[in-house]
């Protein structure tokens, strides 16, 4: 049976994508924050697992890497895209399984990440505006912090 979102098509573009992990637990709280945090409503999606720790030049994740690289240099050309915002997350399971990251190590890491990560953006397109959060679980909801990537 075919279902029909209530919710209305539009057609115009923001511009921006974001960059994070496709891990279900979060995906509303990444929506609720690119959406009406930032006010990027239609925000493209890249989600992978891991999200801009596949951007950060880890062997283990070389593969994903390209692959990033690629939909983001197609944005680039084909959506025109001027914004990237990277989102990384407390206790990101492809930290800890994939590249065996300590737990105590993890956020450290994840934070050298986007710095590595928003570098290897800019090699696709230097005119792009980066930004980079990291997302920690709260008492009451999902709190977005702003890291420096300068
Ligand atoms: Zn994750």
């Amino acid at each position: 049976m075919a279902y029909t979102s209530p919710i209305p098509y539009v057609s115009e573009r923001i511009h921006a994508a974001s960059v994070y992990c496709s891990d279900g637990r979060v995906g509303e709280h990444f929506d609720d924050f690119l959406q009406n945090g930032l006010h990027l409503p239609r925000y493209d999606r890249v989600a992978l697992p891991g999200g801009p720790g596949c951007l950060a030049g880890h062997t283990e994740a070389r593969l994903e890497e390209e692959g990033v690289i690629g939909e983001l240099k197609f944005l680039v050309d084909a959506h025109g895209l001027e914004r990237v915002v990277l989102i990384q997350h407390e206790g990101c399971a492809f930290y800890a399984r994939r590249l065996g990251v300590e737990p105590q190590r993890m956020a450290a890491l994840q934070r050298a990440d986007l710095v590595r990560a928003a570098f290897q953006i800019r090699r696709v397109s230097s005119d792009v505006e980066i930004l980079a959060y990291f997302a920690m679980n709260v008492r009451g909801g999902v709190q977005f912090e702003p890291v420096p990537i300068e």
